[in-house]
């Protein structure tokens, strides 16, 4: 099973992603992640795409295709994924196409998790990251059993810096004009499936793996 999660920054993809991935017994690829990790260990990668996320735009579609395309090629994910992040872009949708259709394969679901947008800033201020397994939390919908202490690891939790007030914005006009467009080019190739983003996080999961058993 080939999927990928569409909706706005904040919209839950990478709480739904993760708890599919446990379900489904199938690897959790997120963009995000790869290049929080690649910032954490000071690499080159990681170095050019902070310039990038601080200002709470996209990295290059150069640095992000042929990492996700390398990703999907290795053996954990022969019976399948889940892309949380990716693609962002038409050329990103694209290149993902042509390298699945290279290997006769194809996306079989793309979810948007549909939340509006003055959801998504209560969400992504109160969106806190564990500094050690980068676990996600919020402060009111999903809190930890000891404040700021992640339950996972007991590592220190912190504001990711894109998800500050004004960089919360920034990323907002971005995903309408750069990500929004996905939702129809998945929605063409007949892969395309929508959940109501605004329940709760166990209702939106539900609704999900209702239309991946359906
Ligand atoms: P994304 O991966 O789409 O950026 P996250 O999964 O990190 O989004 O979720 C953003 C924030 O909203 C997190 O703090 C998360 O705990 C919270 N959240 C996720 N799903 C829900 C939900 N259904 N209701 C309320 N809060 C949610
Ligand atoms: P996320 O963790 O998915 O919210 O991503 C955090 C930031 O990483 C985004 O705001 C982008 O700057 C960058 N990023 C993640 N995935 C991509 C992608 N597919 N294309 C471009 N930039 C990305």
């Amino acid at each position: 099973m080939k999927i990928i999660m569409l909706g706005a920054p904040g919209a839950g993809k990478g709480t739904q992603a993760k708890m599919i991935a446990d379900k489904f017994g199938i690897p959790h690829i997120s963009t995000g992640d790869i290049f929080r990790a690649n910032i954490k260990e000071g690499t080159e990668l990681g170095k050019k795409a902070k310039e990038y996320m601080d200002q709470g735009a996209l990295v290059p579609d150069e640095l992000t295709c042929d990492l996700v395309v390398d990703r999907i090629k290795q053996d954990d994910c022969s019976k399948g994924y889940i892309l949380d992040g990716f693609p962002r872009t038409i050329p990103q949708a694209e290149c993902l196409t042509k390298a699945l259709a290279d290997m006769d394969d194809k996306i079989d679901y793309a979810i948007n998790v549909d939340v509006p947008d003055e959801n998504i800033v209560r969400r992504m201020s109160g969106r806190r990251a564990c500094v050690g397994c980068g676990a996600t939390y919020h402060i009111v919908y999903n809190p930890t059993k000891t404040e700021g202490i992640c339950d996972r690891c007991g590592k220190e939790l912190i504001l990711r810096d894109d998800d500050k007030p004004e960089t919360v914005q920034k990323r907002l006009t971005v995903y309408h004009e750069q990500t929004q467009p996905l939702i129809d080019y998945y929605k063409e190739k007949g892969a395309l499936a929508e959940v109501d983003g605004t329940q709760d996080m166990q209702d939106v999961f539900n609704g999900i793996v209702k239309i991946l058993e359906g």
